[in-house]
């Protein structure tokens, strides 16, 4: 069964195109993260699917049921928010017990009960007699999950529920929310621009860019087989490297030429639908290019970040910034010349116009 399904989703806001066309089907119990980059239309996309905005043209379906014309309060999603949006006069139980009346079906012990339940899956139940005020940031946003939880919705939409969490907070929230998927198999639609909470979160992520969905895919496939340049460069940290460079076929040999550099690649240009002396953009991952004394890639080196476990390079190669990923405690150091080479069952190459992965 289909968890929600949006088909030729649009919203426009006067003359801007805010979601484009997105047509996406999140599979019950999923875990899908909306990606991109800011401004790129996913809050409203999530938004869209609450029912907080209007569509423009296209539909939205929560468990194969038609919910487009419905309003927000009938659609049986919660929404989790970037400001966790506490009423600031009431105690964490009763934000948390808000709107589950009498009226909404609910009775008052099991109003209690569930508010109960919900705290010990967020270990808040200490916390529950306390204002909003009196709480950490983490813990405002534990109580803003629990209000979602005791709701026990179809659907979870959370937009950016950590981003005001500090980084080890960050991490630390990111874990339990995994671990509460995992528990509660509820199907989840969750925005974040940080590209690594995408991938650790996402069952799958759908990347976004100017209103419209790129690619979608589980992590490792978005990160290894990128659909296209946008995703490539986004996806990682830091992003692929790409230089516009020239297919080039001499004999039986293919190669990706540009300044000095030549890369060898094993496929000729035919067999790409291209031929040599065709434009392409060239990307090679900082991990997949190594320090070798025999490289293919001479590089000048810029800057070094010592990151602990790697070592971080940047540097000019044939006019084009590019990263490298290699050993720590490798003895490189700014103005240095290097060699680099690169592992050929890594390389890509995108058509330098629609930015379209050709290999
Ligand atoms: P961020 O990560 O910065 O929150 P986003 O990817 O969530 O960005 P949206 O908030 O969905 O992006 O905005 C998409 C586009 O729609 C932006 O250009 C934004 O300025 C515009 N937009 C969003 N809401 C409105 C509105 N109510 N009225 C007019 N334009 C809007």
């Amino acid at each position: 069964m289909t968890g929600i399904s949006l088909h030729n989703l649009t919203k426009q806001f006067d003359d801007v195109t805010a979601v484009d066309s997105v047509s996406l089907d999140v599979t019950e119990g999923e875990f899908l993260v909306l990606v991109g980059p800011s401004g790129c239309g996913k809050s409203t996309t999530l938004r869209l699917c609450a029912g907080l905005e209007s569509t423009t043209e296209g539909t939205v379906s929560i468990s194969d049921r038609n919910v487009t014309a419905e309003p927000a309060s009938e659609r049986d999603v919660a929404m989790v928010f970037q400001n966790y949006a506490l009423y600031p006069h009431m105690t964490a139980r009763e934000n948390m017990t808000f709107g589950l009346d009498a009226a909404a079906g609910f009775s008052g012990t099991e109003a209690t009960e569930r508010v109960e339940e919900a705290a010990a899956i967020l270990d808040i139940e200490d916390l529950l007699d306390r204002k909003p005020s009196a709480l950490s940031g983490g813990e405002q946003q534990r109580v803003a999950i629990g209000r979602a939880l005791v709701r026990d919705p179809e659907v979870f939409l959370m937009d950016e529920p950590l981003s005001n969490l500090d980084a080890k907070l960050r991490v630390q929230m990111r874990a339990e929310l995994a671990e509460l998927h995992a528990e509660l198999q509820t199907t989840t639609v969750y925005v974040t621009h940080d590209q690594v909470e995408a991938m650790t979160l996402g069952d799958r992520v759908a990347v976004m860019n100017d209103g419209r969905i790129e690619q979608v895919a589980p992590p490792q496939d978005l990160y290894d087989a990128p659909d296209t340049r946008f995703v490539a460069e986004f996806i990682g940290s830091p992003g692929m490297n790409t230089v516009d460079a020239t297919l080039r076929r001499r004999g039986t040999v293919s190669e990706i030429v540009w300044g000095d550099n030549t890369v060898p690649l094993d496929a000729s240009p035919e067999s790409l639908g291209l031929t040599s002396g065709d434009r392409v953009v060239f990307g090679v991952r900082p991990e997949d290019l190594s320090a070798d004394t025999d490289g293919d890639v001479r590089m000048e080196v810029t800057v070094t970040e010592p990151l602990g476990s790697t070592l971080l390079v940047r540097g000019t190669v044939g006019g084009h910034e590019m990263e490298v990923s290699i050993q720590p405690r490798s003895l490189v150091e700014v103005g240095d010349q290097i060699t680099l080479g690169v592992d050929p069952d890594r390389l890509h190459l995108f058509d330098p116009e629609s930015g379209a992965a050709v290999y």
